[in-house]
């Protein structure tokens, strides 16, 4: 008898979800935290090559065992002292919410011979204390001497978290919000290993108006993969 497969994934989701993304200069993380490794083998069979991780140790396990094309997104907070566990493969940090955290990333990303691409978290949901810097924070860090010295690494633009509010325009003003900051820092003359060509907004309740703000990276989990297995922590 054939061993049948349950279908872990929501194909019709993950195809409408490509199918919007279509009309916009964006791609898809599937986010996969919790979820097993069945679940992205069937989601990399359709094609999908981008994922996004919250915990180091089951990035780094999941890496281990899964194909080497797959562009691994770190998506959640970052410890300084494991930046070393995900140095050697990860593709985009899109999490940096401090200069240290972002310092240790440039030593790791040295050794390991390395240009590791990064974006900086902004607390863009006001009401919310979540990680991140303020504008002026990121600015600083940007215009700064601080960033030019860090050879190893390359900003590649900011990821934000909306509030998590059933008011969408709360949600857009902080997606535009973003998408203005971005476009005020890009007409600064920034250094070389700062390209600003990327914004992380939007996720499964929210990615529409993210879009539509401007977002080039939505992470997406729970319409992909339905609910998570184990509570996040
Ligand atoms: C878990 C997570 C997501 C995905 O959220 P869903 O609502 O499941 O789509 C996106 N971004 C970050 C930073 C997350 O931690």
């Amino acid at each position: 008898m054939p061993l049948l497969c349950s279908v872990k994934i929501h194909r019709a989701n993950y195809d409408l979800i490509l199918k919007t993304l279509a009309a916009y200069p964006a791609k898809l993380v599937a986010v996969s935290k919790t979820q097993p490794i069945e679940s992205i083998r069937e989601m990399y069979v359709l094609g999908q090559r981008e994922f996004g991780e919250n915990y180091v140790q089951e990035m780094t396990e999941k890496y281990s065992v899964l194909p080497k094309d797959i562009n691994w997104h770190f998506i959640g907070h970052l410890q300084s002292n494991k930046v070393k566990y995900i140095a050697p493969y990860c593709g985009l940090i899109h999490g940096i919410d401090s200069g240290r955290i972002l310092k240790e990333v440039n030593k790791q990303a040295r050794k390991n011979e390395r240009l590791q691409d990064c974006l900086l978290q902004i607390h863009i949901a006001k009401e919310e204390s979540k990680f991140g810097f303020s504008f002026d924070e990121a600015k600083n860090l940007l215009l700064g001497n601080e960033l030019k010295a860090l050879e190893s690494v390359r900003v590649l633009g900011f990821m934000g978290m909306a509030s998590n509010t059933d008011d969408p325009q709360k949600i857009r003003k902080e997606f535009e919000s973003l998408r203005m900051f971005k476009e005020s820092v890009q007409k600064a003359t920034l250094p070389s290993n700062c390209k600003l060509e990327e914004l992380s907004m939007g996720m499964s309740g929210d990615y529409q108006i993210a879009l539509d703000e401007g977002s080039t990276l939505v992470r997406i989990g729970t319409a992909l993969f339905g609910e998570r297995n184990y509570p996040t922590v």
